[in-house]
């Protein structure tokens, strides 16, 4: 076997692919698969290779193949690099905009529409806001995945002006309205018992209570985790419960709203999945809109719901999104293993373990540690978490 990998170090950062022919057993034999991995990983990759009778027949260093091999015993079973990550084309992160207004010199932003988004009979309280931003200096302006500060107006019990609160975008950087300088929220009222008595967020309510024509102080943009990839042909899995639907539902409209198309230039290509996760129907949040697109991309778009008062799990309990992750654990995986594909999760922090748990037993039935993929995923910029 001739390898060559110039000279690198273990500390080297590239990622490096192993090329592996005539992989696999039976019906299950496939023509050629490929690993990447971290370059310090690449020995023990080859020889987990090897030792499971791979044909390793070329190792690409950093896009440029740098190494051929020819010897290697026969073929079988996939070992556990199958879905190893490699790093894809991402956003430029030094081009994201950050902390254009800070909460020392917030901008004020004027409330052109506040509607609820839920239907009759649900739960609580959930609010689409929108933030006319002209006029700055410089222009407030974002990218889809970042999320704004507002501080509400009023002080707090020590008499001290409120402290911001964040709130993932769920609009494009071109706006709802396409004219490149507004913004707009999903907002959930807090709301709490307490000594009998029910507690309002400030924040949340100040926001769901608040009238078209108001002035909000608004802070950020803020955050670079989950910024969605440059290539046109990544494939985007979104895990959304409540009002982490948010940053998912700028994503989807930068992909397959008509008039955002047309604007952005941005051809996705790929395939996107939501799994969005709400106690009952009438909570589904701009549920219409994601059918729509569903309905026109049916193969780029596929929309699964876990709706836990109304649908039931396998073990007939409750339907959580940790259930539907469960149930199409094949694909999901089968997914992971394509180097385009991007994870995103986005929610309370509360549904963290559901989905890890379910990640890890999904993983596991394909031969995979969960636990040893999941670091490797986020090194490679591939999985992206913004709870709270
Ligand atoms: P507060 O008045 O600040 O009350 C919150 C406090 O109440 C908690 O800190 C806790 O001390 C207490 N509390 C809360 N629940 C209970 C309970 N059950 N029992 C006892 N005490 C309790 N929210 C959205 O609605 N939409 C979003 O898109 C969104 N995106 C976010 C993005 C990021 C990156 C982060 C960090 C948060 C995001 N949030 C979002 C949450 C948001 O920032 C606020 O935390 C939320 O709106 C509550 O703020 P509030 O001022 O209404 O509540």
């Amino acid at each position: 076997m001739r390898v060559s990998t110039g000279s690198a170090s273990q500390s080297d950062s590239r990622m490096v692919t192993v090329v592996v022919e005539a992989f696999g057993i039976g019906r299950q034999r496939q023509a050629e698969r490929r690993f990447t991995v971290p370059f310090p990983q690449l020995q023990s990759t080859m020889q987990t290779i090897a030792r499971q009778g791979g044909r390793i027949t070329a190792v690409e260093v950093a896009g440029a193949l740098s190494a051929t091999a020819t010897d290697a015993p026969a073929a079988s079973p996939a070992p556990a690099p199958a879905a190893a990550p490699s790093k894809p084309a991402a956003v430029s992160h030094a081009a994201v905009p950050v902390n254009l207004y800070k909460p020392k010199d917030p901008f004020l932003g004027t409330v052109t529409e506040n509607y609820s988004l839920l239907a009759e009979g649900a739960i609580g309280r959930v609010n689409h806001i929108t933030f006319d931003l002209a006029g700055g200096d410089p222009q407030l302006h974002y990218v889809e995945g970042q999320s704004i500060g507002i501080i509400p107006d009023g002080t707090d019990a020590n008499g001290k002006p409120h402290k911001l609160r964040l709130y993932s975008i769920a609009s494009t950087r071109h706006g709802d309205n396409m004219a490149d300088h507004t913004v707009s929220l999903c907002v959930r009222q807090l709301q709490y018992e307490k000594d009998g008595e029910t507690i309002n967020g400030v924040c949340s309510t100040f926001l769901c209570d608040i009238e078209p024509g108001a002035k909000v102080k608004i802070t950020g943009p803020v955050g670079k985790e989950m910024l969605l990839p440059e290539d046109e042909e990544a494939n985007v899995i979104m895990l959304a419960t409540g009002t982490g639907i948010a940053p998912m539902r700028a994503y989807l409209r930068r992909m397959f709203e008509p008039s955002e198309r047309e604007k952005n230039g941005w051809n996705f290509r790929g395939k996107a999945w939501l799994i969005m996760g709400v106690p009952t129907t009438a909570n589904l949040l701009y549920d219409a809109d994601f059918e729509h697109y569903q309905s026109q991309f049916p193969d780029n778009f596929r929309y699964t719901k876990a709706i836990s008062r109304e649908q039931k799990n396998a073990k007939g309990g409750r339907m959580y999104i940790q259930d539907r992750v469960l149930e199409n654990a094949e694909e999901i995986f089968t997914m992971i293993e394509d180097s385009r594909t991007h994870v995103y999760m986005c929610g309370l922090r509360g549904m963290e373990p559901g989905i890890d748990e379910a990640m890890t037993a999904a993983a596991s039935a394909k031969g995979i540690d969960w636990s040893e993929l999941r670091p490797q995923l986020k090194k490679a910029d591939r999985w992206h978490v913004e709870t709270y």
